[in-house]
């Protein structure tokens, strides 16, 4: 009897990101290896794709632990077309609250990075539904810093430098996209520089630079890589001064564009999130808000302690309406036609944007 072709299926329960999910094709290159006959199939949301009859293993992964419900469902549709099949679940949201995997389904997820598929490359075949452009890799995982908001501490928490990053790296895409959360801190960044200085291609570090590591020396150094754009953090009022020296050091030595992630809705009160938001402005550089959200599985949001759901809706609508993909950009005009010109004022507006909003809802 002719032996079958072993099936595998890896299933992405809801696509929310313009990527797709990393540790699937990472997992799917480490199938390639392990079986050089096989069938590997990837999938989006509940459906079976054509071909798949009999999957030997489904590798479930999650993202968003408020998404978790997806996920279920998910792991319970596929659990009744192959009850056969042995079924992993991981991923970001599985690792934050394994409890409500493990309660709702009865599977114990992995927890963080999976070890035996981290040193594949990424298999760039499965896009599950993206147009991709770039190689996604990582030359460090893990933070040294442990802010209180910040999940990386339970998903990455310990590091690991990859010499051999470069093995993710396709020359048929124009743009490396690097997932490091601060590689700046990494002990390789010497190393590293040295290996990306031999990519023409555009860089993206697109979890940020750490701005309090960024000093003169190293921006003078990352002038030989073509990072672009060149990405930073101003999560806490405190760290005001590192964060302006390092724009203006980052403007020095590079014409990119800067962005900066500004986190909001956590222990900062919308004047303060106005004033960082302000300040860069002043400096000429886009503000990329993030709404801090707690990684349980509700799909309720929780206003921060200073924040409200009118303030919050408000701000999200503001940054749907106004500004190009959810980011305030350099124009003086615009911001304080938008956001006026002090926190009070600021938050005035929100109330009527929000209060616009609703009666425009009432008229339809
Ligand atoms: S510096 Fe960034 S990656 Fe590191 S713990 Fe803080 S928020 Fe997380």
């Amino acid at each position: 009897m002719a032996k079958r072709t072993p099936q595998f299926l890896l299933v992405e329960p809801i696509a929310k990101t313009p990527f797709p999910p990393l540790g699937l094709m990472k997992i799917s290159a480490m199938l390639r290896k392990r079986f050089k006959e096989c069938h590997i199939f990837a999938q989006v949301g509940n459906e079976v794709p054509a071909g798949l009859i009999r999957p030997e293993k489904i590798y479930v992964t999650s993202l968003f632990t408020w998404d978790l419900d997806k996920v279920i469902k998910s792991i319970h549709f596929y659990r009744d077309k192959f009850p056969r099949a042995k079924m992993y679940v991981g991923g970001i949201g599985a690792s934050l609250n394994p409890d409500y995997i493990r309660n709702m389904s009865g599977i114990e997820p992995h927890i963080g990075l999976l070890d035996e598929a981290e040193a594949y490359p990424p298999d760039y075949s499965q896009t599950f539904g993206r147009k991709l452009n770039a190689s996604i890799t990582f030359a460090s995982r893990w933070c040294p810093r442990k802010c209180r908001f910040c999940s990386v501490k339970t998903h990455e928490p310990k590091f690991f430098a990859r010499d051999n990053w470069e093995k993710d790296i396709s020359k048929s895409f124009p743009k490396i996209i690097f997932g490091d959360n601060n590689w700046t801190a990494s002990p390789n960044f010497e190393s590293d520089c040295k290996k990306i200085e031999k990519y023409e291609m555009a860089v993206d570090f697109n979890q940020g630079l750490d701005a309090r590591l960024y000093g003169e020396r190293v921006a003078k150094r990352l002038t030989s890589i073509n990072i672009d754009p060149i990405r930073f953090a101003f999560d806490d009022i405190k760290s005001e001064d590192k964060v302006i020296r390092a724009i203006r050091l980052a403007k020095k030595y590079s014409k990119k564009e800067i962005r900066v992630y500004v986190l909001y809705n956590f222990e900062d009160t919308p004047e303060d999130f106005y004033y960082r938001i302000n300040l860069l402005n002043q400096e000429k550089v886009l503000s990329f808000p993030m709404e801090y959200r707690k990684p349980t599985s509700s799909k309720t949001k929780f206003p921060g302690r200073h924040w409200n759901t009118e303030l919050l809706r408000a701000l999200k609508l503001s940054l749907l309406f106004y500004y190009r993909k959810g980011m305030i950009t350099e124009s003086r005009k615009s911001f304080i036609s938008i956001y006026r010109r002090t926190p009070e004022e600021f938050v005035d507006k929100l109330y009527d944007i929000y209060k616009y909003d609703k009666a425009l809802k009432r008229k339809k």
